[in-house]
């Protein structure tokens, strides 16, 4: 009977987050998670949670309506966690497509979106160019892994940040913050949950002058025409820097943002190389929530 529940968790796995790669290791941290919500000694109550666990949908937030409250929520927190950590495969997942060619800054990149989001660019892009602006994407979805490599190379002094390695003597939370100047770590970026994307251009100083601050200009007059909104915008408290090219589609990334808020601790951000300094930095709170109050 445990093993018919071990396959029924797979399919939550394969359609909600769609992490068809996933090795027997990672089948173990859902079954876990979900055990509460499930547990019953009655093969009948057993059967019961096995077909309420398999009508979750592609969409991955419908739930069957015989589901309590309680079991609700449990699995709302499961898919939410998985999902907006990064841990699921945007080239599998059907909320998802590639971007084509033509919307790219580099054409030959694999790069993923929601789908709603991409057809409120494509809005977007063919309203800009009747005004002179062309918009291209550089950089859209990233998963957790992609994330982390990134992070990892930067943290091992392997790869620049701002033109200088990261002193590997320098205290955990110094690198950290160092790092994160410049990239999200690891679970917590925007760029996991599809809805953000990164325009034309990630050099601050290509938006202040000629065509990049007409690009620019045009944005901020227009982006909220089609939901999307600066969140890495200029006098925050705290957070990231400034992010010109930085844009959330605001109608999927809203909801988002408030369940990142209820569900993940900084506690809950591991599996990479100085993943003990989130909670020194206060790293939810600070860079995944400290965003432009507009955009909320
Ligand atoms: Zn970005």
């Amino acid at each position: 009977m445990k093993k018919r529940i071990v396959s029924g968790l797979g399919g939550i796995g394969l359609l909600v987050a769609c992490t068809p790669t996933v090795g027997p290791e990672e089948e173990q941290q859902p079954q876990e998670l979900i055990q509460p919500a499930i547990d019953s000694s009655a093969e009948k109550e057993e059967q019961d949670s096995l077909s309420l666990l398999e009508q979750l949908d592609s969409s991955g937030l419908r739930i069957s309506p015989k589901a309590s409250a309680a079991e609700r929520a449990k699995i709302m927190e499961i898919i939410s966690k998985e999902y907006l950590m990064g841990q699921f495969n945007p080239a599998t997942d059907q909320r998802f497509e590639r971007i084509e060619r033509q919307y790219l800054v580099y054409p030959e990149r694999k790069i993923f979106i929601r789908k709603e989001a991409m057809a409120k660019f494509k809005e977007m892009q063919a309203r800009a160019k009747e005004d002179g602006i062309a918009l291209k994407i550089m950089s859209a979805t990233r998963p957790f892994n992609v994330q982390k490599a990134i992070w990892e190379r930067k943290w091992r002094g392997e790869q620049r940040v701002n033109g200088k390695f990261v002193p590997q003597d320098a205290p955990q939370k110094a690198k950290a913050e160092q790092i994160l100047e410049w990239n999200s770590m690891p679970s917590t970026s925007r760029h996991h949950w599809g809805t953000d994307i990164d325009i034309n251009n990630i050099n601050p100083a290509y938006w202040l002058k000629g065509q990049g601050a007409k690009e620019y200009a045009w944005l901020v007059a227009h982006a909220a025409e089609f939901g999307f909104c600066q969140v890495y915008s200029a006098g925050r408290p705290y957070g990231y820097q400034e992010e010109k090219w930085h844009w959330s589609y605001i109608p999927l990334a809203k909801e988002f943002t408030n369940q990142y808020k209820k569900y993940i601790k900084d506690q809950d951000i591991h599996g990479f190389l100085g993943a003990e300094a989130a909670a020194e930095i206060e790293v939810v709170k600070k860079y995944v929530l400290g965003i432009n109050p507009d955009c909320l």
